[in-house]
């Protein structure tokens, strides 16, 4: 690394501090327009420290705790440090939607044998992250079969590469990847309850589905929802800040006052909370979107902090305010 773009990340890093606010006229003097340039990609300030999030998440995951919250019926949530995992028993087995970060199979393990004996049946992923497929193996060796959208099994079977992350993912075992996939639309009848697969259009990435318990009424959105967090948007595998909304609108389309709702992250919710999640991604979009306009930087437009009103509560999870604002203006 040169000099020049020693300096210039160094201020990077100063900018994803929320505290630390440096005028344009300093940032520019200490790094140069061309390197400022050339660092201040969104990613850059995203994950400025270079690949830490993916192996952060493993090691986190390996000692979080697992709670399990019984919802309605016959269904319960995991709450863990990954993906919420919805659980269905009965004499068909348990179904699971997600499952976890692969470190936290101890975990979600004990977790399972609390709700009941029942062995794993099936598992259903509503993407293709390692926070919501990381059991897949070890679920799989355990008598699961898994389902997924198409997208899934072909992000999965592949190496890819999570710019937002700076992480490089292997092809994923043979035993981890789904060997039942569809497009659209898929509809499962076991232990007395219907579940609706429905793919979303690329939003958070472009393998995401809902599953709706139908009887019950419960709906998990994988991470098309975020309950009371900035959600991460992976733009190398098809998401974007617009497709983000387009799946907050979809899901209120859908969503009905009795409805139990389970975000990819955060406590369970309902209607309430999924319309404050598309209007803080709108409010913010539209911020960030005329601040760009006005041909402000990433940095000014991250000094300005378009969410200030939501940042304390909303960017404490995997998401500083910083970096979600990085990932708004670049789909704006
Ligand atoms: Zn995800």
């Amino acid at each position: 690394m040169s000099y020049v773009q020693a300096k210039a990340k160094k201020e990077v890093r100063m900018v994803t501090t929320p505290s630390i606010e440096i005028s344009r006229r300093q940032f520019l003097a200490a790094g140069g327009l061309m390197a400022a340039a050339a660092w201040l990609t969104p990613t850059t300030l995203f994950a400025d420290s270079g690949d830490v999030l993916v192996p952060g998440g493993l090691k986190a995951a390996a000692t979080a705790k697992v709670t399990v919250q019984a919802l309605r019926r016959n269904i319960s949530v995991l709450l863990g440090a990954g993906g919420n995992i919805a659980v269905l028993t009965g004499p068909d087995g348990k179904i699971l939607v997600d499952a976890e970060i692969v470190t936290a199979r101890p975990h979600v393990s004990a977790a399972l044998a609390r709700i009941s004996a029942d062995p794993v049946k099936q598992l259903i992923n509503t993407h293709w992250h390692f926070d919501h497929t990381g059991g897949n193996e070890w679920l799989h060796e355990a008598g699961a079969s898994i389902l997924a959208q198409e997208n899934t099994r072909k992000h999965l079977s592949e190496v890819t590469r999570v710019e937002g992350w700076k992480h490089t993912f292997p092809a994923a075992s043979a035993g981890a990847i789904p060997s039942t996939v569809f497009k659209e639309d898929y509809t499962l009848h076991t232990n007395g309850t219907t579940l609706f697969l429905k793919h979303y259009s690329p939003a958070h990435t472009d393998s995401d589905i809902s599953v709706h318990f139908a009887e019950a009424d419960v709906f998990h959105t994988g991470d098309t929802f975020w309950n009371r967090d900035y959600p991460f948007i992976d733009y190398s595998t098809g998401g974007s800040i617009e497709g983000a909304i387009r799946a907050a609108e979809a899901n209120l389309a859908k969503v009905t006052d009795k409805m139990i709702v389970i975000p990819g992250h955060g406590a369970v919710g309902g209607k309430a909370d999924l319309i404050l999640f598309r209007d803080v991604l709108v409010e913010i979009r539209d911020k960030v979107a005329a601040l760009k306009k006005q041909g402000k930087s990433l940095a000014e437009v991250v000094a300005a902090k378009p969410g200030a009103r939501y940042d304390a509560e909303w960017g404490n999870l995997f998401m500083s305010p910083a970096a979600f604002i990085a990932l708004v203006y670049q789909g704006v």
